[in-house]
Parts: structure tokens; sequence; C-alpha cells
């Protein structure tokens, strides 16, 4: 289609070039009411039409969707009941991956191991002096049926 616009410099309209500027050598900018000179629709040069571009939507705000909480691993929740458990014997305790040791003074220690996959608890202990803390009869009860409780003879079976 050919282009046609009023060239401020010359004060007249004119058929513009290929850059949409006058043939006479005014700039595109000197060039203003462009139009189609078979439709006699007004038009705009692209890179005026880029710049007026509507906007893009903003990407839409998705909440994030939170991850259901997995299910407590029973071994973890178990370890937490025994060493909860532990603490109300009035003992001081220790943990190291996933051990606990607990031990009052030097009279007693013992260690506690939970086996989640093999669904039994490890206990070692010693009593040197003075009463038993009674740790044998709380892991027991706190391993109810669902867990075996064994009794190692070197602490070294317990911690690994
Ligand atoms: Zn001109």
């Amino acid at each position: 289609m050919a282009i046609a616009g009023f060239c401020s410099q010359c004060g007249e309209n004119a058929y513009l070039d290929a850059n949409w500027s006058c043939p006479r050598g005014h700039g595109w900018n000197a060039v203003s009411g462009w139009y189609d000179t078979d439709t006699g629709q007004q038009v705009t040069p692209p890179w005026l039409q880029q710049t007026a571009a509507p906007v893009a939507p903003a990407a839409p705000v998705t909440e994030p969707v939170p991850e259901p909480a997995p299910a407590p691993d029973p071994a973890v929740t178990l370890r937490r009941l025994i060493r909860d458990r532990l603490e109300s014997l009035n003992l001081a305790i220790t943990e190291a991956d996933g051990v606990y040791s607990a031990s009052r003074g030097d009279e007693y220690e013992c260690t506690v191991a939970v086996d989640g996959t093999n669904g039994r608890i490890l206990l070692w202990e010693r009593l040197r002096a003075g009463r038993d803390p009674g740790v044998r009869d709380a892991v027991r009860a706190l391993a109810g049926s669902n867990w075996a409780v064994r009794i190692a003879l070197r602490r070294s079976d317990v911690a690994g």
C-alpha cells in the first residue's frame, strides 16, 4: 500500500518512501497524519505502534499449594517419647545420630536406639551404684506391643 502524510517541512501532503519519510529528504518525524492512499484510513508507523502496545497482563498470582505433611515416622515419634521419658527420670541426655545416651553422674548410664527398620528398640545400660532409675520398664512401657525391646550386652551393639 502507498502511504502518504503531511510533511511539516514541505507544508503539504506527500507520498512517503519506504522509511515513512518525505521523498524530499525530510525524516519521518517531520511527517504526521499518515494515511493509506488506497483506503484513506489513518495508519501509524510500526515503531510507534510498538510503544503504544498494551502492556501484557501480569501473570496471575498463584497461591503456593502447601505440601501435605508427611506421616510422622513412628521410629522418630518413639525416639522422642523415649527421650522425654529419660528426661523425666532425671537423667542427663545426649544424642548422636538418633541414638540417645543418658546418665546419672557416675552411677548409671544407658544408650537407647530405635531401629525402625526392624521394629525394635535396642537398650544397653549399666548401673554402678545407687538405685535403678527404671529405664528398662519405661522403655518397655513405651514399646507396647508394636516394638520388640532387646537388651544389648555391649554399648557398641546399640550405638553402632
Ligand atoms: Zn518534506
